[in-house]
């Protein structure tokens, strides 16, 4: 999608601060870091978000998933939380399905 900030960092086109890349998948630090660690895993393809999971494409989460084991073991974070916003009023400002991951700091209780 050409005006989608996060196709344009997975195109390479805007410069990030990458810690994964492979064909589907690319994890980067997030600019306004919430947490001490705090990165992103994008899909490469566009997806506007979670609303569009469906049996065609979910295996591409499962995928991301073994992306974050695999980098939060690299960075030994035995604690972490994952999230993905979906529509505005649940806080999503990039409409491009991205898991946020967040650690280093005690992360409290949910909502
Ligand atoms: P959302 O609010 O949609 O759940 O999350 C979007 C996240 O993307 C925010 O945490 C925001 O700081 C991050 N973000 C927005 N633009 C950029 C960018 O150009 N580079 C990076 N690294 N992160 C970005
Ligand atoms: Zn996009």
């Amino acid at each position: 999608m050409s005006d989608c900030i996060f196709c344009k960092i997975a195109a390479g086109d805007i410069p990030s601060n990458k810690l994964y890349e492979d064909d589907r998948v690319l994890a980067f630090y997030d600019i306004e870091p919430k947490a001490p660690v705090h990165f992103l895993v994008i899909t490469k393809e566009h997806i506007k978000g979670a609303c569009e999971i469906t049996g065609e494409n979910s295996a591409l989460i499962a995928h991301i998933f073994e992306v974050i084991a695999k980098l939060t073991a690299e960075l030994k974070l035995d604690a972490f939380r994952v999230i993905t916003n979906c529509g505005a009023q649940a806080g999503q400002s990039v409409f491009h399905l991205h898991f946020h991951v967040l650690s280093g700091r005690i992360l409290g209780e949910m909502g």
